[in-house]
């Protein structure tokens, strides 16, 4: 199986490049900020549970997602492999993916982290704000929080594919086909490797 951890901060590309991906690898997509939203509209518990959390820029619990993730993935019986997009944002969820995935003999291959400096998030996120109908990119504060959240919690994702050898940071600046080429480049490079 090809499971890819696509990493990054808030705005940083993620659900535009796996949108890609998982055309030319033949994978599955799972972004855990489109369930939420898709449970908020369709008025689930877990939808009504999300929502405070999410339109504040924090992070949902991590027994919720972690568990709402392992019901998608068992979704997908027959999956050639995964895109995690926004999952796993803190340790405990990175650590529990792991134990997951090896109880059905699988593994992450690889997680790319997409490389955007601070400014250019901002920049991003206040313009999809303006049509993405999204709440918390629509307002400034909630960026600044979702960053920070992301510095303080989330960053540290990152030492734990780190230490396993499977962390390859990919520049998240240029045209949406020239981030792509470089994903793309690194993936097949892995694929050599494997
Ligand atoms: P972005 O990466 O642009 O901030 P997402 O759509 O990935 O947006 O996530 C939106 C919100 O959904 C997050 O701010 C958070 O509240 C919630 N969320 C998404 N994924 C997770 C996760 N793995 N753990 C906890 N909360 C999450």
């Amino acid at each position: 199986m090809l499971n890819i951890v696509l990493f990054g901060p808030p705005g940083a590309g993620k659900g535009t490049q796996a949108e890609k991906l998982i055309n030319k690898y033949n994978i599955v997509h799972l972004s855990t900020g489109d369930i939420f939203r898709a449970n908020i509209k369709g008025e689930t518990e877990l939808g009504t549970l999300a929502k405070s959390y999410m339109d504040g820029g924090n992070l949902v619990p991590d027994e919720v997602t972690i568990k709402m993730l392992e019901a998608e993935v068992d979704k997908n019986p027959n999956a050639e492999g995964f895109i995690f997009d926004g999952f796993p944002r803190t340790t405990p969820q990175a650590e529990s993916l792991e134990e997951f995935l090896t109880g059905k003999g699988t593994t992450i291959s690889v997680m790319l982290a997409l490389d955007v400096a601070e400014q250019e998030l901002i920049k991003r996120l206040l313009l999809r704000g303006k049509d993405s109908g999204r709440a918390d990119d629509a307002n400034e504060e909630v960026i600044a929080n979702r960053i920070s959240v992301y510095n303080e919690q989330t960053a540290v994702v990152a030492d734990f594919y780190s230490q396993r050898n499977k962390f390859q940071k990919v520049d998240g600046v240029g045209s949406v086909d020239e981030i792509f080429d470089r994903l793309c480049a690194t993936i097949d490079e892995y694929k050599i490797s494997l």
